[in-house]
Parts: C-alpha cells; structure tokens; sequence
C-alpha cells in the first residue's frame, strides 16, 4: 500500500511540475533574433577567421550588434557587402 501512494505521489508532483514548466515556457519566452541567422547567410561561408572570429556566426553576430564592419571580411565580395549593409540598414534593432 506504501508503494501505491508513492507511485500516486510522484505522478502527481511530475504533473504539477509539468504544468508549471510548461506555464513558465511561455512566459519566459524569448523571442529569437534572426537577423544573425540572415546575416550569416550573406556572409562567404569559408569560416576562415580572417575577421578575428572564430567563424562566420562570431562575425554575424557582432555585425548585427554593430560591433563590426563588414569590411573586416576579405574573402566577402563587394555586392554582399553592400546587400549586407543595406539589409542592416534596413533591419535595425526595434
Ligand atoms: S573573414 Fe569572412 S569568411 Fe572568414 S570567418 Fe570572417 S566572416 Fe567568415
């Protein structure tokens, strides 16, 4: 009988602590930014580090904070530079 109220015990407390979660889940939910996603995708791809980052998503990141240029990239052809400042230009922070 022990085991029968610790087994109703647990499925009780693993669905109070679900529903909470899952409340808490949405409230907290934060909105990702994909800029740097869509930045990324205009950036050359070669991961080479020429920049001073680890990769392409090091620079995205800090070219959508505006801690970069996008001229620090070498490798990144004129006309993706111009159609990324343009699309930071466009997209800035709300
Ligand atoms: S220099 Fe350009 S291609 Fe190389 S890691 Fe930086 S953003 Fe990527």
């Amino acid at each position: 009988m022990a085991i029968f109220k610790a087994v109703i015990l647990m499925l009780v407390l693993g669905g109070l602590i679900g529903v909470f979660l899952g409340i808490a889940g949405q409230k907290l939910y934060v909105k990702p930014d994909t800029r740097v996603e869509d930045v990324l995708a205009m950036l050359p791809g070669y991961n080479c580090g020429g920049c001073g980052n680890p990769g392409c998503a090091g620079m995205a990141a800090k070219l959508v904070e505006g801690a970069m240029t996008v001229d620090k990239c070498r490798p990144c052809k004129p006309e993706a530079r111009e159609k990324i400042k343009a699309y930071l230009a466009e997209h800035q922070e709300a």
